[in-house]
């Protein structure tokens, strides 16, 4: 354009054109580049506009708005393939922000500890019941702290070096007994995951603790099942040999074959407590719940331990009200509490000593304090409970005792049978005692159904 306004000039000053039609040419040429720059300006600034706000949808992690550009020179088809890309990624960012949170929503609700570690063993990521077992804040950012200055236990930082440099290429796995921040017994694993910065190791936490002592519990249950076996198994065996050998004395014949029938019926005992003690365990008899006369409860029960308190020459009393409130229960269920608590009381009195089965209303205590209920009480005069034992009277087998509760027919299981059908009332148990004094148990009931 410019070479035609200088020839246009030139032919001007020639004279050979007129200087109104150069003038006139050349304003015209100028306006109309005037306006041609302008309107080309005004596109330009669209187009660095249009490519501002994606920069902006993409700082913002968002999708930029697609208002689509004219693709017919080449700026413009970058324009495009650019909004494309943009596109892609903030799907891609999407997609990646729905993964992490669902990665995180899996990760609050595992009862696991995890804690994902870089390659140096510092922390990129640890969820809620990691910070709880660790004991950490809830809220402190622990991300590039070394996990072995997060748990300060020795096993627990062996663990975590020793899998760090020899899990590479699988899973290490142990179960370690920590005791920082506190005494628990913890599944431990750990494995290597491969990602582009270098590898990084899941450290998995489960705390097994309470699968332990259930463990350590069951252990000792067969174990003491076993000795309680054991004893009247060898003495059968020990009395039938010999009277199979041949005993000619008729008195030794009748005194082994009463020790026989003695050991017999406390192998029977023990079998009928066993299975009672399991059926509660395992809810495989519901109580059969209705409103019930406690004096009739207590009554029941003396009545059918008289005989044997007679030759133990223990005198029993029955205290009841007569305006007392029915409780709410399963009797055949508190039929068995009272025998249990009557025939300890009698085992464990001394001869001319007393034992009194009494029921009168009381408000509960512990979970169940100020609620409307019967206490169903058994005393004694006798030997009474060590303080120290009192507390563990209701485990299975345990006795303070054992010994002298075996001479007596005891199988060591009648109060832990008392404590589970109390529990399963929802009602509570009191065991009160003075040594040489005596002892006194209370079984405390609801009135009435336990609110729903
Ligand atoms: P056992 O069959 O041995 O009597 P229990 O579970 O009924 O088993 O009782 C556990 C232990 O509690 C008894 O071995 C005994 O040492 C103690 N005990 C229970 N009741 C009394 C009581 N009334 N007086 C003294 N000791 C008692």
């Amino acid at each position: 354009m410019i070479p035609a306004a200088v020839l246009l000039i030139v032919l001007g000053a020639q004279g050979a054109v007129s200087y109104w039609v150069v003038a006139a040419v050349l304003t015209v040429g100028l306006g109309a580049g005037l306006v041609f720059a302008i309107a080309l300006g005004g596109a330009w600034e669209r187009r660095a506009e249009r490519l501002d706000a994606v920069a902006s949808a993409l700082e913002e992690r968002r999708m930029p708005s697609h208002v689509l550009p004219d693709d017919r020179d080449p700026m413009g088809r970058a324009e495009r393939r650019l909004l494309g890309a943009a596109d892609k990624v903030i799907d891609e960012f999407e997609s990646l922000t729905e993964q992490r949170d669902e990665l995180e929503a899996i990760l609050r609700s595992m009862t696991e500890a995890v804690v994902v570690t870089g390659q140096r063993g510092e922390v990129i990521l640890l969820n809620g019941a990691a910070r709880k077992m660790f004991a950490l804040g809830a809220e402190g950012d622990y991300r590039t702290t070394p996990l072995i200055e997060l748990c300060r236990d020795p096993r627990l930082q062996d663990f975590v070096e020793h899998s760090m440099r020899s899990t590479l290429d699988g899973v290490a796995s142990a179960e370690l007994a920590i005791q920082i921040p506190a005494p628990l017994h913890l599944g431990a694993s750990a494995i290597a995951i491969r990602t582009p910065r270098g590898p990084a190791f899941v450290f998995v936490f489960h705390d097994i603790t309470r699968l332990k002592s259930y463990e350590t519990l069951r252990a000792d249950f067969i174990s003491n099942l076993t000795h309680e076996l054991r004893t009247p198994l060898s003495a059968l065996y020990g009395y039938a040999e010999t009277l199979i050998r041949g005993v000619d004395d008729p008195e030794t014949v009748s005194r082994f074959l009463n020790i026989i029938e003695r050991q017999a019926r406390r192998l029977a005992r023990l079998l009928d407590d066993l299975v009672s003690l399991s059926d509660l365990e395992r809810g495989l008899t519901p109580l059969k719940l209705e409103a019930v006369a406690p004096r009739r409860v207590i009554e029941e029960a003396v009545e059918l331990m008289q005989e044997y308190g007679a030759k133990r020459g223990i005198h029993i009393e029955v205290k009841c009200p007569d305006d007392i409130p029915t409780l709410y229960g399963d009797r055949d269920r508190l039929h068995q509490v009272m025998l249990n608590l009557i025939d300890n009381a009698i085992k464990y009195t001394p001869r001319e000593g007393f034992v009194t089965a009494e029921a009168r209303p009381m408000v509960g205590w512990n979970d169940a304090a100020e609620m409307p209920g019967i206490a169903l009480i058994v005393s004694d005069t006798g030997e009474g409970i060590p303080a120290a034992d009192i507390p563990r009277l209701t485990e299975r087998f345990y006795r303070v005792d054992r010994a002298r509760s075996r001479e007596l027919g005891g199988t060591g299981l009648g109060l832990a049978i008392v404590k589970h059908i109390v529990q399963l009332h929802h009602g509570a148990l009191k065991i009160e005692s003075r040594l040489r004094e005596g002892t006194t148990v209370s079984v405390w009931i609801p009135q009435a159904p336990p609110a729903s």
